[in-house]
């Protein structure tokens, strides 16, 4: 199983806005986090792999085959779940998984199984007949998945998936989307790195609209290897610091402060310590220019 995007560019506006530029990846079964800040082009780069908007040049290969040649087969292959909630508040979560299987052209008998088992899977049987209105974050989003779900796709997308949820939340959300991702290629959008840290096969970085590196995690560190560093300041020291160096963290202790930095150039007059850089460093490293 193999999807490719190639050379995807998507402007709005008349050309104004440059949502994605030039965009190519490969990718085959396993969780992809597609990481980026607001207004990096996630959505727009998934609204095209889900054929919901259509990209100014580029196209998408599904096991080599044009998607849009393939149509409705490429559809039937496809989970989505948008970023946007509150469409369907004033349907029971029973109504709304009968709609979206309609919608995706299940049978009746076969639609009936699906929704059963995976009101199980998404630990919801209890709150069927309950309004989505009146669900947590949580459940709106498990709701959410459970749709993507209906037809057992082979690619699954999923936009900001963890959005709005407490810390429980997300960590729910985030090993179940871990145990369903078996046998799919799964892209999980998010700008919060924790995320994906730790369940992604690969991660993309996605910056204005372009592909900055797509890899695992530990051959993404390793190009920041030499670049982490812990330093030790006076509390004096840290303002001017913080305007030259990008600051992952600070640790308060007694009258110093620790200031964590990631940096191309370390400064030669401060007591520095090496550090293990995490993928929060280099969330900061890609994203945060200028320094
Ligand atoms: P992300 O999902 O990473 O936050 P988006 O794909 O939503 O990013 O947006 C990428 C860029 O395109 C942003 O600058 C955003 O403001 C712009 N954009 C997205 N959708 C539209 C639209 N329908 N019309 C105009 N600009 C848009
Ligand atoms: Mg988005």
């Amino acid at each position: 199983m193999k999807l490719e995007i190639k050379n995807l560019s998507k402007t709005y506006k008349g050309g104004k806005v440059k949502a994605l530029s030039d965009f190519s990846v490969t990718l085959t079964p396993g969780v992809y986090g597609l990481l980026g800040p607001n207004g990096a082009g996630k959505s727009t780069l998934m609204n095209i792999i889900t054929d919901n908007l259509k990209a100014d040049s580029g196209e998408v290969f599904y096991n080599g085959e044009n998607t849009h040649k393939l149509g409705r087969e490429y559809r039937s292959i496809l989970g989505y779940m948008p970023q946007q909630q509150g469409l369907y508040d004033d349907f029971t979560l029973n109504r709304f998984l009968w709609y979206m299987a309609a919608l995706k052209g299940l049978k009746k008998q076969e639609a009936k199984s699906k929704i059963t088992g995976l009101l199980d899977t998404v630990n919801l049987t209890e709150s069927a007949h309950k309004k989505l209105g009146s669900f947590s974050g949580g459940m709106k989003q498990r709701a959410l998945i459970a749709q993507a779900l209906l037809n057992d796709p082979e690619i699954l997308i999923l936009d900001e998936p963890t959005a709005g949820l407490d810390p429980k939340e997300r960590i729910r959300i985030r090993n179940f989307i871990s145990e369903i991702a078996e046998n799919k290629i799964v892209i999980f959008a998010t700008h919060v790195v924790s995320d994906i840290e730790f369940i992604a096969k690969e991660v993309m970085l996605i910056k204005k609209g372009k592909l900055i590196a797509c890899d695992t995690t530990p051959n993404l560190l390793s190009q920041i290897e030499d670049k982490v560093f812990e330093a030790e300041l006076t509390s004096g020291e840290l303002e001017s610091y913080q305007n030259t160096y990008r600051v992952s963290n600070l640790f308060h202790k007694d009258n110093t402060v620790i200031a964590r930095i990631v940096t191309n150039n370390p400064p030669s007059n401060t007591k520095l310590t090496r550090a293990i850089p995490t993928l929060e460093d280099l969330y900061l490293y890609v994203f945060e220019d200028g320094k």
